[in-house]
């Protein structure tokens, strides 16, 4: 990316941080903000994570997407088990903010507050230009449907790398506990981020082609 368009897109990022913090676009989220700045990570990006929502623990008090609570220590494993660094990857979420119970627990977004929030992801992923797109459970993965229109699911297509948009990507799990104890265990987990890492390099080689022809 050159100069000029770095501080172009710092300056469209800054003007999306913005809208999305004062938005109120779910009546359930007042008292919340969304989780976009910075700190989600480097717009030069070429690899962007989406998960479901900033966690209660984690990313609403923190600021920072996977960080605080064990789902982030679980990500930050599996991204060492591939040599990858937070530093490399740009990390966002289907709903930006914290979807919470009447108790004040964690929740699932729901369908409308995904919706509500697919202009902000769409305007995310122009932003950043990813090559490379991990979704992270299911909830990321039925977002990218607001934007374009997929049949994927994770029951068929977790850990396969799949067109997307001209983009590789990735449905792969998410790294909570429940999940981890669940639905998908720390092993397979450890062999589906092994097919994130053939994604890039997959990506970085087709980035490559297109550069030099
Ligand atoms: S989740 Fe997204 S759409 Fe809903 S209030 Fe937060 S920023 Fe707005």
């Amino acid at each position: 990316m050159s100069e000029l368009s770095i501080s172009k897109t710092t300056e469209r990022f800054a003007v999306l941080a913005r809208e999305a913090a004062r938005c109120v676009r779910c009546p359930s989220m007042s008292g919340r903000t969304a989780v976009l700045s910075h700190l989600n990570g480097p717009l030069t990006a070429r690899i962007m994570f989406i998960g479901e929502a900033p966690g209660r623990k984690g990313a609403d008090r923190t600021r920072i997407p996977f960080s605080g609570d064990q789902s982030g220590k679980n990500f930050d494993r599996f991204l060492t088990s591939i040599n990858l660094r937070r530093d490399q990857i740009f990390i966002t979420s289907a709903a930006l903010c914290n979807p919470q119970t009447v108790s004040g627990a964690n929740r699932k977004p729901t369908q409308q507050e995904v919706t509500n929030c697919s202009g902000f992801l769409r305007r995310a992923i122009e932003l950043v230009d990813p090559f490379v797109i991990v979704t992270l459970g299911s909830v990321a993965l039925d977002a990218l449907k607001r934007i374009h229109y997929h049949q994927f699911t994770l029951k068929e297509d977790a850990g396969r790398i799949i067109e997307w948009q001209g983009r590789l990507l990735v449905p792969i799990y998410h790294p909570s506990p429940q999940v981890l104890a669940s639905h998908r265990r720390e092993a397979q987990q450890l062999i589906d981020y092994k097919v994130v890492a053939q994604a890039i390099q997959s990506g970085l080689k087709r980035a490559i082609t297109e550069n030099t022809t």
